[in-house]
């Protein structure tokens, strides 16, 4: 039996990098109907012989500060009852942030497997930001670098569980 897994989290911090690197060039289709949300993309996914479906979170970026956090909030919230686990992104560079911590904590009410994602930790400048993400009290995070493929084994070890 297959999983899906939602890639969830602020704007910048990688999500669509890593479903770009999981999926590859087998991306679904995109319903082009007006009016049809374009914020959650799903894709199948690969890492090794683990299969699943991954469903990046996107669409915020346009969006103006007064509607942001309703949006973030909806399409998470979506995106994540859709789902069988989240992977929870930061970006280990630029540290925990306000928004950050918004999202884990929308994460823990639901009460729904959380894997940790703290992207951008290639060389020492994320090595902070891996640390302090431990406060979010989501468990143990993946140090990852999803634009140069680092950390994929320790992800593959992460996700192994909901297969
Ligand atoms: P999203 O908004 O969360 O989907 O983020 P994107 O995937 O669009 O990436 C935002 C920016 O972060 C882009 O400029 C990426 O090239 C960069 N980025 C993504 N992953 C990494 C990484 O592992 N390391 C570094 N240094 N930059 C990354
Ligand atoms: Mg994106």
């Amino acid at each position: 039996m297959s999983f899906k897994a939602a890639i969830v989290g602020r704007p910048n911090v990688g999500k669509s990098t890593l479903f770009n690197r999981l999926v590859g060039s087998k991306i679904a289709l995109v319903d082009d109907t007006p009016g049809v949300t374009r914020d959650r993309r799903p894709g199948e996914a690969r890492i090794g012989d683990l299969h699943f479906t991954i469903i990046d979170t996107a669409g915020l970026e346009e969006a103006d500060a007064a509607t942001l956090e309703g949006r973030m909030r909806a399409q998470t919230e979506a995106a994540i009852a859709e789902a069988d686990v989240s992977l929870f992104m930061i970006d280990a560079r630029a540290g925990v942030t306000p928004a950050d911590e918004h999202f884990a904590e929308l994460l823990r009410r639901t009460g729904k497997p959380v894997v940790l994602i703290a992207n951008k930790a290639e060389g020492k400048a994320g090595e902070a930001g891996v640390l302090e993400s431990y406060g979010l009290g989501l468990g143990e995070p993946v140090a990852l670098s999803a634009e140069h493929g680092e950390g994929m084994a320790d992800l593959f070890a992460a996700l192994l569980p909901f297969e």
